[in-house]
């Protein structure tokens, strides 16, 4: 396919999407026009749309929205946070939970919106890496807080449903900066508390 043709496909995505799905099924073997797949392609081409809706989300806005201004130097910690992604090689599913924490400086940003930044990251092509330290610096950028700990743990169906290396579906990343890097104390402190919960669960 040449370059100008992606440019077409971008201006009608949804349409363009739906068409390259029906395309798909006779490739796998499927007849596209059997009656329970006649709206399979347009089903397909939205649950694709809202699983990279992550792409366009307004980050700084989901951000700014909710940042103060508090003396308040504790650990703040958000633990099980759900979260759904693609991996960027199959385009299969991993999901999991993500723990985040952070140390703040003199800035705080609401809770709520932690999820909402782990939403923006995850739904996208990804690798379970990237997108944990994607959330680390946007929380890093946000409010410049003494250091951000972030630990995600997923699992893959690209491994666990393709039968190969079902013992090592379950993967756990981890994104320190700042103090959770430099201070082993913040550091302990932090997957103590990330600990007793996933060895309690
Ligand atoms: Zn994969």
């Amino acid at each position: 396919m040449k370059a100008e043709d992606w440019d077409e496909l971008a201006v009608t995505p949804d349409r363009s999407l739906e068409d390259l799905v029906r395309a798909i099924l006779p490739q796998l073997g499927e007849d596209p026009e059997r009656e329970g797949l006649q709206r399979t392609p347009a089903r397909v081409a939205k649950a694709l749309q809202f699983l990279t809706s992550g792409y366009r989300a307004d980050i700084p806005k989901i951000v700014n929205d909710a940042l103060y201004t508090v003396k308040y130097d504790e650990m703040v910690i958000v633990k099980d946070i759900e979260f759904f992604s693609l991996c960027e090689h199959h385009l299969l599913p991993f999901f999991g939970k993500m723990h985040v924490a952070y140390l703040p400086k003199d800035k705080v940003i609401g809770l709520s919106k932690l999820p909402r930044i782990v939403d923006a990251f995850a739904r996208r092509l990804q690798i379970q890496e990237r997108l944990t330290q994607q959330v680390a610096q946007t929380i890093q950028e946000a409010i410049d807080p003494v250091g951000v700990g972030v630990v995600c743990e997923a699992r893959h169906l690209c491994m666990m449903m393709r039968g190969v290396e079902k013992q090592h579906s379950g993967a756990v990343t981890s994104a320190m900066l700042g103090a959770f890097r430099d201070c082993k104390e913040t550091r302990d402190e932090f997957l103590a508390l990330v600990n007793h919960r996933m060895n309690g669960a």
